[in-house]
C-alpha cells in the first residue's frame, strides 16, 4: 500500500496536507516570538511554533536535522521528542537521517567507511533511529560545503543514494548557499539514483536562476526552503566547546524574499512547478535576525506571507498547491 513513513507510523499520502519539507522542530530556542521568552522546552517551544499551520492548510513537517545538529543528538535519540511534537500538535512529522558538513559530524561518522554508512542508513529506514524505533521516511539533509565537497560529504552522498535506491525514500541535499549542486547531480547520477527522487536543497539562497534552471533541467526537484530567512550569519568553522577569547570568522548574508518571490514566479512561469518545494528551514538561533518574517509569525509565515507575495506575482493557486502539497507528497509517498 501507498504510505508515508512519519515518526507515529505510516499514514495515507492523502491525508498530508500542505507540507513544510524542511524544517527542524528541536531548535527553536530561543524563540521568544512565541512563548514571549519564558519556555525553554524544546517541545512546548514546537508545539506553540505549529498551532497557527493547521488553519492555513498545513498538516505536515519534515524534519530533517542531522545527526548531532539542530536538536538530533549524534545517535539519533531525541527522535522520541519529535514523536511527542506530532501528538501534541497534531501534526504529521516525517523524520529524515543524514550526516551535516563534515566540521559538524560526528566522530561515528566521520569513521564509518562507505558500507558502514550506507547500512546505517538502511537501518534508520527499516528498523529505526539508535534506539527510538522511529523509522525515518526521507534521507536528507545530506550535505555539501561551501563551493567545496570534502571525501567524507561524498561518501556519506553516495551512502545516502545507496540508501534511497535500496529503501525507494527520497533523499534531500543540503547545498551550502546553493554552490556545488550540479556536482552533487553528477554523484547521484553515478550512483544510479533516480533522480526523480532527489530534492537539491537551498536553492533559493543561490542569486542566478540559470544555474537553478540548469540543476532543475537534469531532472531534480529544487528547495526554495529558507524563505523568511532573510539575514544569517555564516560560521565559518564550528565554534569550539571551550572557546578562546576573540573574534570568529563570520560572513553576513541577505536574501530578500522579495527577490526568492520572483524568481520562484519566473521558474513557475518556465513551466518548473512540478519540481518545486517551499519550506523555511527556521532555527531559534536565526530568529532574531528575522524579526519581520519568522520572529513575527513563525511557522505560518510561509502561507500567510509569502504565498500572497507570490500569488500577487502571477503564482497560480494550482502552481501553489502543486509546490506545497502535491510535490513533498510524491516525494514522501512509498510504495
Ligand atoms: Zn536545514
Amino acid at each position: 500500500m501507498a504510505h508515508v513513513q512519519t515518526v507515529l507510523g505510516p499514514v495515507d499520502p492523502a491525508d498530508l496536507g500542505r507540507v513544510l519539507p524542511h524544517e527542524h522542530l528541536i531548535s527553536l530556542v530561543p524563540g521568544p516570538w512565541l512563548s514571549g521568552g519564558t519556555v525553554d522546552d524544546p517541545v512546548e517551544v514546537a508545539v506553540s511554533a505549529l498551532a497557527g499551520i493547521g488553519r492555513l492548510g498545513f498538516g505536515t513537517v519534515v524534519d530533517l536535522s542531522p545527526y548531532g545538529v539542530v536538536g538530533r543528538d549524534a545517535q539519533g535519540h531525541s527522535l522520541g521528542l519529535l514523536q511527542e511534537i506530532a501528538r501534541r500538535a497534531g501534526v504529521h512529522i516525517v523524520a529524515g537521517a543524514s550526516v551535516y558538513l563534515e566540521p559538524y559530524s560526528p566522530q561515528w561518522a566521520l569513521e564509518a567507511d562507505l558500507d558502514t554508512m550506507h547500512a546505517r542508513f538502511v537501518a534508520d529506514a527499516t528498523e529505526g533511529v539508535g534506539d527510538s524505533g522511529v523509522r525515518v521516511g526521507i534521507l536528507g539533509e545530506q550535505a555539501t560545503g561551501l563551493d567545496e565537497i570534502t571525501a567524507h560529504e561524498e561518501k556519506c552522498l553516495r551512502a545516502a543514494a545507496r540508501a534511497a535506491r535500496d529503501t525507494g525514500l527520497a533523499l534531500n541535499t543540503h547545498t551550502t548557499h546553493g554552490t556545488m549542486a550540479l556536482e552533487q547531480v553528477a554523484i547521484l547520477r553515478e550512483e544510479g539514483m533516480d533522480l526523480t527522487r532527489v530534492v537539491i536543497g537551498h536553492m533559493d539562497i543561490h542569486p542566478d536562476l540559470t544555474y537553478v534552471k540548469q540543476v532543475l533541467d537534469t531532472g531534480v526537484s529544487v528547495a526554495f526552503d529558507t524563505i523568511g530567512k532573510q539575514f544569517w550569519d555564516f560560521v565559518l568553522a564550528p565554534i569550539p566547546p571551550d572557546p578562546p577569547e576573540g573574534e570568529f570568522e563570520k560572513r553576513a548574508y541577505y536574501r530578500s524574499d522579495g527577490s526568492r518571490a520572483r524568481g520562484l514566479a519566473q521558474l513557475v512561469a518556465d513551466g518548473y512547478a512540478d519540481r518545486i518545494l517551499l519550506s523555511l528551514d527556521m532555527t531559534g538561533a536565526e530568529v532574531y535576525l528575522n524579526g519581520t518574517t519568522h520572529g513575527q509569525s513563525g511557522y505560518s509565515y510561509l502561507g500567510q506571507t509569502f504565498v500572497p507575495m507570490a500569488r500577487e506575482l502571477g503564482v497560480s493557486d494550482e502552481a501553489l498547491e502543486q509546490m506545497l502539497a502535491v510535490n513533498p507528497a510524491r516525494l514522501l509517498t512509498l510504495s
